[in-house]
């Protein structure tokens, strides 16, 4: 999920390394670290490591050794492993003539790791990546060519991953394959590079040549070699000029970073499945056995974060009703840690949050623990406070999140929630092994789901033109969409200043409705579900009053169609994953709002990405 680079040619690589390094550091991570070639004697390969931001890596630098001219780098935004020096990149083999930095997530590395245990290999992290480079020493060993060992390694493991790798026994090339995750050679005169992206050596070169999936290459500092996975001989591959300036290249050609991350949501959705779904089981590795005995006995749940996150409780809450049949609430954590909270030892405590530091959501965990409920971290970043401080942590991978407003953060934390309400409603007995299949099978379909909304762009911005100067906002839903009405809101009040209110739709009569003229448009998300004859009642009501309807609704509903301004259409999916679809068109509606208004989308006037004050 974060930064990659490697250099070969006649110039010294460490000094290239590190300012293409630096070129990443808007991306956010934990910790970094550099492998040289010595130029002098053995050409042996000399790594450097340090946790936290690039300037302690660099104030740690010790250049006589790492004076070569073929290197690598990474920046590491850890998922297995807390973000330490032991678990920062590169990794190394027993004999340390390889070093490897790895990108995204080795998903069999406990059971690779426990054979190359088996046979003797010694291991110094917590990662799967560090599996990845014994598997190459121990395929190396065998048949003595550094390709072919490369090539064999990859093919053991599953997941989805980026690598560049330097040896010693090749010592003029580095090896690179990439496979989901993103990577790019720059091809520069008698030098070449590689990276994540291509915004960390544009400063260097503007030809870049685009990896697929299940593509490996030799790169030397005049050549580039690709081959595709398991065949012999290389395949021509174009070379790209880029036109974008810096700017516009850190965010892959988006105008915001916002954007960019509302569209990586299928990308971020479909990570959290492959890594938690074996066939129709749901597996959180974090969950133990003792774990699991004590989930099956809690009594209660209570939901407890902040602004996005608490939105994603309250659609947890339904989830977690719907399948697992406990009694369960949500609140914000501001009120949970001051009510002195009815909870104890046969509850189930679970806090949300994408940065793990959120203040309230920390001081409402310790108490929570004070009085011995079983407390659960959802969290998107490894190894921040809340996730080390809760009994338990699932994180959300989603990668770091750049925008202020949280988006794809908020649909990996709906996913999780997702897929932990169908193993607790499992775990207790609540769903048989048909209706599980059934959640799985519409699961499943989400990521090209959420392409599929992504395509309602058009649709979005036009409407965003029409009424981009209106100042005030009503958002309704039900049920699974009433949280949605209250993210909507909150995602136009963020990043447009316009104030909007989201309401349970039920609500409408009990006040809202009196704001209703030919001025006010009402947001009203409505796909198909238990209250969709409500839904188009209200929406009745609000048409009878000249209000602007703009709706998001199931394809093919002619009947919301007649009844709406404008609308915004989401793929049938089954009533529980709703949320994850119908959220999208108002994360764009927000967005071209803000557009259209001249707002700083990506970082809002009084707003922080992490609310480390209470
Ligand atoms: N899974 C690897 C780790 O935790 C790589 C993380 C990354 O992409 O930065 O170290």
């Amino acid at each position: 999920m974060c930064g990659i680079v490697g250099y070969i040619g006649p110039k010294k690589a460490l000094p290239i390394l590190i300012s293409s390094l630096e070129r990443l550091e808007y991306r956010g991570y934990d910790s970094s670290g550099i492998a040289c070639i010595s130029e002098k004697g053995d050409r042996g390969v000399y790594t450097i490591k340090e946790q936290g931001k690039l300037g302690r890596l660099k104030s740690k630098l010790n250049g006589a050794l790492l004076d070569g001219h073929v290197g690598i780098g990474h920046t590491r935004w850890a998922t297995h492993g807390e973000p330490s020096e032991r678990n920062a990149h590169p990794h190394q083999d027993c004999s340390k003539k390889f070093a490897l930095v790895h990108n995204g997530i080795i998903e069999n590395y406990a059971e690779l790791k426990h054979e190359l245990q088996r046979k003797g290999h010694h291991f110094r992290s917590e990662t799967d990546t560090e599996v990845a480079v014994h598997l190459i020493e121990e395929y190396f060993e065998r048949c003595r060519n550094v390709f072919e060992a490369f090539q064999k390694a990859v093919i053991r493991m599953q997941g989805f991953f980026a690598f560049v790798l330097t040896t010693s026994h090749d010592p003029d090339a580095i090896y690179v394959f990439k496979r989901s995750n993103p990577l790019v050679i720059g091809v520069g005169n008698g030098e070449n590079f590689v990276a994540s992206d291509a915004p960390a050596i544009l400063s260097y070169t503007n030809r870049m040549i685009y990896l697929d999936d299940n593509e490996m290459a030799r790169v030397t500092a005049d050549r580039t070699e690709v081959f595709r996975l398991g065949e012999k001989n290389p395949r021509r591959k174009p070379v790209v000029r880029i036109k974008w300036n810096m700017r516009q290249a850190e965010k892959d050609g988006f105008p915001h970073f916002m954007l960019k991350e509302i569209h990586e949501q299928p990308q971020v959705v479909d990570t959290i499945l492959k890594e938690r779904l074996r066939g129709n089981r749901i597996f959180f590795d974090s969950i133990s056995k003792k774990t699991e005995k004590r989930l099956s006995r809690i009594s209660k749940i209570h939901l407890v974060s902040c602004g996005t996150a608490y939105h994603a409780g309250l659609v947890g809450k339904y989830m977690l009703s719907e399948c697992a049949r406990l009694p369960v609430d949500a609140s914000v954590s501001s009120e949970f840690r001051y009510e002195d909270p009815v909870v104890d030892e046969r509850d189930l405590v679970i806090f949300i949050t994408q940065s793990g530091e959120t203040a309230d959501t920390l001081a409402a965990l310790r108490a929570a623990k004070e009085k011995k409920a079983f407390t659960l971290a959802i969290v998107n970043v490894v190894g921040s406070t809340i996730a080390r401080e809760a009994d338990c942590v699932i994180y959300t991978h989603a990668g770091p999140e750049i925008g202020v407003a949280s988006t794809k953060a908020y649909l990996a934390q709906l996913t999780v929630l997702a897929l932990f309400a169908l193993y607790l409603g499992k775990l207790r007995g609540k769903l048989s092994s048909g209706q599980m299949r059934e959640y799985i099978n519409w699961l499943l379909k989400l990521p090209r789901q959420i392409e599929e909304t992504l395509r309602q762009d058009k649709a979005v911005k036009q409407c965003a033109r029409k009424l981009y100067t209106k100042r005030n906002f009503l958002y309704l839903g039900r049920g699974y969409n009433f949280p949605n009405a209250l993210e909507g809101a909150l995602k136009l009040k963020e990043i447009t200043y316009a104030h909007a209110h989201g309401y349970a739709a039920g609500e409408m009569k009990h006040g809202p409705i009196a704001l209703i003229d030919s001025e006010q448009p009402v947001i009203c998300i409505s796909p198909a579900a238990k209250t969709y004859e409500k839904m188009i009642s209200n929406i009745q009501e609000i048409e009878a009053r000249k209000g602007i309807v703009v709706s998001v609704a199931t394809v093919g509903d002619q009947t919301i169609k007649k009844l709406s301004r404008f609308l915004f259409l989401i793929p049938e999916t089954k009533e529980m994953l709703s949320s994850i679809l119908a959220v999208i068109p108002l994360q764009l509606f927000a967005y071209y709002v803000a557009v259209f208004n001249k707002r700083d989308v990506d970082q809002p006037r009084n707003l922080a990405k992490s609310v480390t004050v209470e």
